[in-house]
């Protein structure tokens, strides 16, 4: 991030329709629709274990049946992935996949809506076949997901936040320092007093936002007093929040501080994102509300602080403090048991190298199991998708990875992730493999 430029940290619930059609009859001497794909070992992420020789079998988008050494009906196109490990596609909760922190003061948004599909791409090949994507300009997001729901485009599932929601001079502004006299264009997602943030929730509903992100609070490269500044009002988040849930949608806060994390929470958002400064008290009220916590840790990492840090060595404290804090919290939210999703804030860290934050959160307060849940299990169920995605089980999505050596010993594995389906369709597939009973 460079200095003088306020930039979203940057910071989605589908209403795509996902219609589960019945599978149209085949004449007997049709070719079978069947595909067993064969590994070595599967993560079973709700039993917590890994099973051996597992088979799974798809029929169309959908898992028709899994267990381990599944007999294959004759006529079943086998893909077999040697001695690899299966695990259910992952979910990241928190992505900017339209953006990559450029081209903010030239080139505007048009930049964003060329190169969205390039991430698009490279982050379901990362193996996250379903995100929620949490701000973009000028609604590419949902220009993104419906190309990519239509079929036009490779990407993963995607439930959108649209602009977000912020306050003037707050998180939403892109830009800091200009004159009062240039006006800024194009959507911006600020809106001020009750009133105000009512109607900018209907406007961002209206045009496709799955999901009503907050920016309850500054970002990590701005503002002097990110501990206790909260930039919405109680009131106004509470009015947020109550308009995204009467539409049925769920509202995450982008929050840093410590009292814009409790205030974001006792209006009743259902995640908080980052959540940087988490205190005691936030804890108890995450743990009391039932919401979740998506921390994004790996967006301390001094590997991409370095570059930073040596152009602008002054930032040195501030980063050693946001990274402090958000390892303490963080490891003190899972030892309370808090609900956790993994995000990665993409964008913040490059497009495709979002299991970077897996290895950070086993790094910091996890084990592989629980970072890899956070990632399957956990996001699908923060997302309201617990029925067609995050494990590998009958009438779900086949949404299917595959990577080398055993993630529950070493979670950083899903950094390298090597063979990606995405309903039933092989996306990349570096693995040794044989189709058989064409
Ligand atoms: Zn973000």
């Amino acid at each position: 991030m460079q200095a003088g430029l306020r930039v979203q940290s940057v910071c989605a619930v589908l209403s795509m329709c996902v219609l589960v059609s019945a599978a149209p009859a085949r004449s007997a001497d049709a070719p079978s629709k069947l595909v067993a794909v064969r590994a070595a070992a599967m993560v079973d992420v709700v039993g917590g274990k890994t099973v051996r020789d597992p088979v799974v079998l798809i029929e169309g988008d959908r898992i028709k049946a899994v267990g381990a050494g599944l007999a294959v009906p004759a006529g079943t196109r086998v893909i077999d992935l040697g001695g690899a490990t299966l695990l259910p596609g992952l979910v990241d909760a928190h992505t900017h996949i339209t953006t990559t922190y450029r081209f903010l003061l030239k080139g505007g948004p048009m930049h964003d809506a060329v190169t969205a599909h390039v991430h698009a791409r490279k982050t379901l090949e990362a193996g996250f076949t379903s995100v929620r994507d949490l701000w973009s300009k000028d609604f590419i997001d949902v220009a993104l997901r419906d190309a990519i729901n239509r079929g036009e485009v490779v990407g993963p599932r995607m439930q959108c936040a649209t602009l977000a929601i912020g306050s003037t001079g707050g998180h939403n502004e892109d830009v800091e320092d200009l004159s009062p006299t240039i006006a800024v264009g194009g959507n911006s997602g600020i809106a001020d007093g009750v009133d105000g943030v009512r109607r900018m929730v209907r406007f961002q509903l209206k045009h496709g936002a799955d999901i009503i992100k907050i920016m309850a609070t500054e970002g990590a490269g701005e503002g002097d007093n990110l501990v206790n500044e909260t930039e919405y009002s109680l009131e106004e988040m509470q009015a947020i929040v109550e308009e995204a849930h009467r539409y049925g949608k769920k509202v995450a806060a982008h929050a840093h501080g410590a009292d814009g994390i409790k205030v974001a929470l006792r209006a009743g958002v259902d995640s908080i994102e980052h959540g940087t400064f988490l205190d005691d008290e936030g804890i108890k009220l995450l743990k009391a509300r039932n919401a979740w916590l998506v921390p994004t840790v790996a967006i301390h990492d001094p590997k991409d602080a370095a570059q930073e840090l040596a152009t602008n060595p002054g930032r040195k404290e501030r980063y050693d403090l946001f990274r402090r804090a958000s390892y303490e919290g963080f490891r003190k939210a899972v030892a309370a048991g808090v609900r956790i999703a993994m995000g990665s804030d993409s964008s913040v860290i490059p497009h495709g190298e979002n299991a970077r934050e897996l290895t950070w959160m086993s790094r910091t307060g996890m084990t592989p199991l629980q970072a890899i849940r956070a990632a399957t299990v956990g996001g699908a169920e923060l997302l309201g998708w617990s029925d067609r995605i995050g494990s590998i089980a009958p009438g779900k999505y086949a949404d299917l990875i595959a990577v080398e050596g055993d993630p529950l010993a070493d979670v950083s594995v899903l950094e390298r992730v090597r063979f990606v389906m995405k309903g039933g369709d092989v996306v990349k597939n570096e693995l040794r493999s044989s189709l058989a009973g064409r």
